[in-house]
């Protein structure tokens, strides 16, 4: 199978990563983007926008090679660090000691992979071209090259669409019997923002943490860049009385920011002038099934499932799709049929997985993340952890430092969340909560 001439539609983040474990593959890869070279060119208007990288992404970036270099231009973030309206702080780690998600930069990521695409004599980038639609008879995709207008078409063994939450590639195969589709938006969207670095480079507050300032219905939230700056990202909602809609004048801005994030203010002088520059964002959840046709064509990354931000995974399950794909190709007999149906069999329930959790993270950032009686389920959770490693590996911790499949996650986190329902209805349990008798409780709860 792997002489064969294959298509990766989109350049981003997973088409990037893809094209290169499909190369060592030996396979002949041309990638297609739409956009012009981006090592070249402005695409995001010069704005610094950062990622969480874990487990799962750093996994598949080592088969391709490249982990050692993708950890040089990444941040630790070792917790979430809550701001609440007076300013006060409270900290909640996100694993065990050393256990971090990695704030990286998404242009300096996505630059990095297609450099490494330049090692490889069997990748060709062509930029400038915007996938049109595909004939699934013959395996031909049709391109408009953007710059000259014209249009191209090209034939191929396998086309992997990676062409993100709008796919072409999936439009396409929307038009083929049995194909499940569902998109839907959250009424929430989103802006970035900045606090820019203090005079001397350095960062203006704890650069080694997620920031959050939960505030049930708005959400504030900040990851470090190198440059001592950090991405600032306010989600918000897109219609009603406080929303998107109803800021209209830099002093609506002034104002909410003033009484919602205060100690944010303090910290953000360009806030105003971010705030009309940047764009405001909608998000939205796409899961399709299959995400293959036939053995011509598969559907990777936000392609195939693009999920709302709140857990950090939707790159991060991207790039395990690409993992996932590289371990069963090695163990397939070169029967491609049996690869692609296999393949989508097992990884759209995990798609729907992560994008069932990453809804309910939301709710879990900006609300509860600021609620006492969380903070202390979190706390005795921890515990119980810290004693007993081998039955309890919390859900956040399955999920973004674990290779647990999404779906197993899932399910297990439902129980774990029943175990926790019974103990916080224990009498006294705020006051009590590292009694031995608790501990003794989810331990004969767990077993
Ligand atoms: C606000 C926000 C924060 C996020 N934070 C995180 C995080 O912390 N951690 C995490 O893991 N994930 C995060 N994500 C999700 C992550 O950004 C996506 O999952 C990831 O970018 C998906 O990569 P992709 O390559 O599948 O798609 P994309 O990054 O969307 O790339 C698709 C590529 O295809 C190209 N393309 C599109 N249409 C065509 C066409 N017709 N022809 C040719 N080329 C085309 C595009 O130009 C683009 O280059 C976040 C998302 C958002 C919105």
């Amino acid at each position: 199978m792997s002489n064969k001439k294959v298509a990766v539609i989109g350049a981003g983040l997973v088409g990037s990563l893809h094209a290169v474990l499909l190369a060592k593959k030996g396979f002949q890869v041309d990638v297609f983007e739409r956009r012009p070279d981006l090592r070249k060119a402005d695409v995001i208007g010069g704005r610094s926008i950062n990622l969480a990288l874990s487990n799962r992404g750093f996994k598949a970036l080592e088969m391709a090679g490249i982990a050692d270099e993708i950890r040089k231009m990444c941040i630790p973030m070792y917790g979430r660090k809550m701001h609440d309206i007076e300013g006060n702080l409270t900290y909640q780690p996100y694993g065990k000691e050393n256990e971090a998600i990695y704030s990286v930069s998404r242009g300096g990521l996505n630059q990095t992979l297609m450099n490494l695409a330049d090692n490889y004599p069997n990748i060709t980038y062509r930029f400038n071209h915007k996938c049109e639609d595909l004939d699934l008879d013959t395996n031909t995709i049709s391109f408009t090259d953007t710059a000259s207008k014209e249009t191209v078409s090209y034939t191929y063994d396998h086309i992997f669409g990676t062409d993100g939450a709008f796919s072409a590639v999936r439009n396409r195969m929307m038009k083929t019997p049995m194909f499940n589709y569902s998109q839907d938006y959250l009424s929430h969207g989103y802006k970035e923002l900045v606090i820019p670095p203090n005079a001397d480079g350095t960062h203006r507050i704890d650069k080694n943490c997620l920031h959050i300032w939960p505030r049930g219905e708005f959400m504030l939230i900040a990851l470090p860049n190198l440059d001592g700056s950090f991405t600032v990202t306010l989600f918000f909602p897109m219609k009603g009385d406080t929303s998107f809609e109803s800021i209209k004048t830099g002093e609506d801005v002034m104002k909410f920011f003033n009484a919602t994030f205060p100690d944010a203010v303090d910290v953000m002088p360009t806030l105003e002038t971010d705030y009309f520059e940047n764009p405001t964002s909608t998000l939205v959840t796409v899961r399709c099934s299959p995400w293959n046709y036939e053995d011509k064509v598969m559907l990777m990354g936000d392609a195939a499932h693009a999920v709302v931000p709140f857990y950090g995974q939707g790159m991060n399950c991207g790039f395990e799709d690409c993992s996932v794909f590289s371990e069963m190709f090695d163990a397939n007999d070169g029967d491609a049929l049996k690869l692609f149906e296999d393949y989508s069999n097992q990884r759209v329930p995990d798609g729907n997985a992560i994008a069932d959790l990453a809804l309910y993270n939301y709710i879990e950032m900006r609300d509860l993340a600021g609620d006492a009686d969380f903070l202390l389920r979190k706390k005795i959770e921890r515990k119980f952890s810290d004693l007993y490693p081998s039955k309890w590996l919390p859900l956040y911790s399955q999920v973004t430092f674990s290779h647990i499949r999404y779906s197993d996650a899932i399910a297990n986190g439902d129980r774990q969340r029943r175990i926790m329902d019974e103990v916080m209805a224990m009498e006294n349990i705020h006051t009590q909560w590292e009694d031995d008798s608790v501990m003794e409780k989810i331990l004969s709860l767990v077993e």
